[in-house]
């Protein structure tokens, strides 16, 4: 093998190296989206809760008006009855609260139901809080270790480029073009040896006079069966 393809060769195991870094810095952010998308969710559900106590309050606040002006009636027309000269008036002033009576009884079941709703919705706004900051824990959390993970694979990467650029020195500028402009399309290997009479990576036979000049002069060549750059290992 020639010293050109040797030294390509190591720029190419830099390369790969940096296409797993980078796959995995472009992992972190979806885990981050995914962790806002949970949060926008349980927030929409906190609030549509509130918002349900809060009608339902609205809701009590009126029948407990309701039921305060019949308890009020009721006593006006028990007051009425102790001064009533007639039968007449009497059985008005009882059928009056008589009336009263049955609103006040509906007003007291609903007021009491709505009691009971009103305790379950209000503990599911606070089932929805708890959920709301774990998630918002969890959240911190894995932004934080995100950011070290960031931070440390950013300096790999760093650290990688140097050295991979430091040992393209050693490839022949229009060898390393050409290889450059393979790994634009494939970001994947993009050297290979011949395997016998084919290329290693896609099996297309090489016609014999050109495998001859490759194992004479060192040459690469492209596959024309997968577009990759080709060398004689031997
Ligand atoms: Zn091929």
């Amino acid at each position: 093998m020639k010293p050109d393809v040797a030294a390509l060769l190591d720029v190419q195991a830099d390369d790969i190296k940096l296409y797993g870094i980078e796959d995995r810095l472009s992992a972190l952010a979806p885990r981050l989206s995914a962790l806002e998308l949970d949060r926008r969710k349980a927030m929409d559900a906190l609030a549509q809760s509130r918002e349900q106590v809060t009608a339902e309050e609205k809701r009590q606040r009126e029948i407990s008006d309701r039921l305060r002006q019949h308890r009020e009636l009721r006593e006006r027309s028990e007051g009425l009855l102790n001064q009533v000269t007639t039968p007449r008036e009497a059985a008005a002033a009882m059928a009056q609260i008589d009336q009263a009576k049955r609103f006040i009884a509906d007003e007291e079941r609903e007021i009491e139901a709505l009691n009971a709703r009103l305790g379950e919705m209000r503990r599911l706004v606070s089932d929805r809080e708890k959920t709301l900051a774990d998630i918002e824990q969890v959240q911190q959390e894995t932004r934080l270790t995100l950011d070290s993970d960031r931070g440390a694979l950013e300096k790999e990467l760093a650290q990688i480029r140097t050295e991979r650029d430091r040992k393209a020195q050693a490839v022949p500028r229009s060898l390393l073009q050409r290889y450059d402009r393979i790994r634009q399309k494939r970001r994947a290997t993009a050297v290979f040896p011949l395997r016998g009479e084919s290329c290693a990576h896609c099996d297309t036979a090489i016609p014999m006079q050109r495998r001859s000049t490759m194992v004479a002069t060192g040459a690469t060549e492209l596959c024309e069966g997968c577009g990759v750059l080709l060398y004689a290992a031997e």
